[in-house]
């Protein structure tokens, strides 16, 4: 039952991934493997079962989902959206419900002027169960929907011909009436994908199993699990000419493919150009830049303090952060409502958003043998950076008055003692230094620009004397 049929379906890690050399993709292997499908489903013989309230979701929601003519600026007044599981933890699912920018409801509403609202066939999020769920998505395949539509990949894609040989599967994905004589069978991810994403408006992958294969194809890899963009081969097009958008994470950031989704919608709408994707389909003003130049613990790096355990508010590369090379945008986005991610909570980044994640990224809570270099330049730098900060943040933690009466007027101060006499001078020296390129300064050598303060000066000390605050 190999898709193949020459004994090499493997690669040389087993991954279950196609020969190189293959015209054809695992897809259209699939296809070729399963043979064309026909047949609906008997409505009237279904009735109401598996339908909440005797309807389905996007008739129920209708009469509350339109905008208003305001809003339906465009050809499509609506989309149908297919989210498929493959190998998840559908922790990607719980993703996109936390995001608000925009959110799921607002796209399910269409209340955002321009864009089609959204008709989620989401195996969770979706009311309909049973023959019931899939009836769409069969429409799709039989070219009798009645608007465009869109496919997301949650999870990797299995090699389901590797569960047929003992008559099963493994992310089965509702049902069709495509068995022996019209009998409803189970349908996988792999098949509904391979059959609609040739006429998908746009197919996207959602998450690192689905994006690169993530963990489901890590070493071993006994599902033959694959990423959408594996599956589809380098020559896919949807029918809009995209090829796989990739929005990768374990999880991701629930905003990050809700806004990705907003964007190509706009596209499809014809309001803009295609966002711009990097060469791997990523959202490319969100993948750019590595976690490390938005990083909350960045200046830790610089100053060469690093974290020995979890807890310390360090910067944490030597116990396992990888951010400096990873692409991710957690750092400056947070998890939900900018609140939160990875740093800002206390954990390494482990590479999660990368097509190396998870085999390239091991041991965990290791130093990556490529920091080595930089964080010995950063401690050399540091050590003598470090105590040059902290003599200047002491002397601006000061008001000008302090410095002048060699007193700091708070009842929390009591322990800390005046700067000593080297001290003093440093912060003297520093405030010349300060104001050497002050193109306004006049005669006056006050600390600050406090001119008042200085009328009365102890010649030898330099301390304003009693009363000169009132010259
Ligand atoms: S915690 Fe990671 S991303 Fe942040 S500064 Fe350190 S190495 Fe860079
Ligand atoms: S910082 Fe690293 S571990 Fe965290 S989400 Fe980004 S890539 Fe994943």
């Amino acid at each position: 039952m190999a898709i193949t049929g020459d004994g090499a379906r493997t690669d040389r890690r087993g991954n279950g991934r196609p020969p190189e050399t293959s015209a054809k993709s695992p897809a259209e292997r699939l296809l070729d493997h399963l043979g064309p499908v026909e047949g609906s489903f008997d409505f009237d013989e279904l009735g109401d079962f598996g339908l909440f309230a005797g309807t389905d979701m996007e008739h129920l929601i209708e009469p509350i989902a339109k905008a208003g003519p305001g809003s339906r600026l465009g050809p499509l007044e609506k989309i149908h959206v297919f989210w498929f599981s493959g190998m998840s933890c559908d922790g990607c699912s719980v993703s996109v419900t936390g995001a608000t920018t925009p959110s799921i409801e607002s796209l399910l509403l269409g209340t955002h002027p321009g864009l089609p609202r959204v008709i989620l066939h989401h195996p969770v999020l979706t009311h309909e169960s049973g023959p019931h769920y899939g009836a769409a998505a069969v429409r799709a395949v039989n070219g009798e929907l009645d608007a465009p539509y869109a496919i997301v990949l949650e999870g990797s894609i299995a090699d389901e011909t590797r569960a047929m040989e003992t008559g099963g599967h493994w992310a089965g994905n509702g049902e069709a009436p495509w068995g022996p004589g019209g009998a409803h069978r189970t349908v996988t991810a792999e098949e509904w994908v391979a059959r609609l994403a040739p006429g998908a408006a746009a197919s996207i992958a959602i998450g690192t199993c689905a994006t690169w294969g993530g963990i489901p194809a890590s070493y071993g890899n006994p599902t033959g699990a694959m990423s959408l963009m594996d599956f589809l081969g380098e020559e896919y097009r949807s029918a809009f000419g995209l090829p796989v958008v990739n929005v990768p994470g374990c999880p991701p950031i629930g905003d990050n493919f809700n806004e990705t989704v907003a964007a190509i919608l706009y596209f499809l709408q014809g309001f803009g150009p295609l966002p711009e994707f990097d060469e791997l389909g990523r959202p490319a003003w969100l993948f750019g830049e590595t976690v490390h130049r938005h990083c909350v613990r960045g200046a830790y790096y610089e100053e060469g303090s690093f974290a020995q355990e979890f807890g310390d508010p360090n910067c944490l590369v030597e116990i396992g952060c990888w951010g400096p090379v990873v692409n991710c945008n957690i750092t400056s986005r947070g998890m939900v409502e900018h609140v939160g991610g990875c740093m800002n909570a206390g954990a390494p980044c482990v590479g999660c958003t990368m097509p190396g994640f998870p085999d390239k990224f091991t041991p965990r809570w290791k130093t990556p043998p490529g920091s080595k270099a930089s964080t010995t330049t950063s401690r050399l730098v540091g050590s003598i950076i470090r105590p040059l900060r902290l003599f200047t943040n002491e002397h601006l933690n000061r008001e000008v008055s302090w410095d002048l009466h060699d007193n700091v007027p708070s009842g929390w101060a009591v322990e800390k003692p005046e700067p000593g006499r080297v001290k003093d001078l440093g912060h003297r020296f520093y405030d010349r230094l300060r104001r050497s390129n002050d193109t306004s300064r006049n005669g006056h050598e006050p600390r600050g620009k406090r001119i008042e303060w200085t009328e009365r000066r102890d010649p030898t000390t330099e301390r304003v004397l009693p009363g000169g605050e009132e010259e």
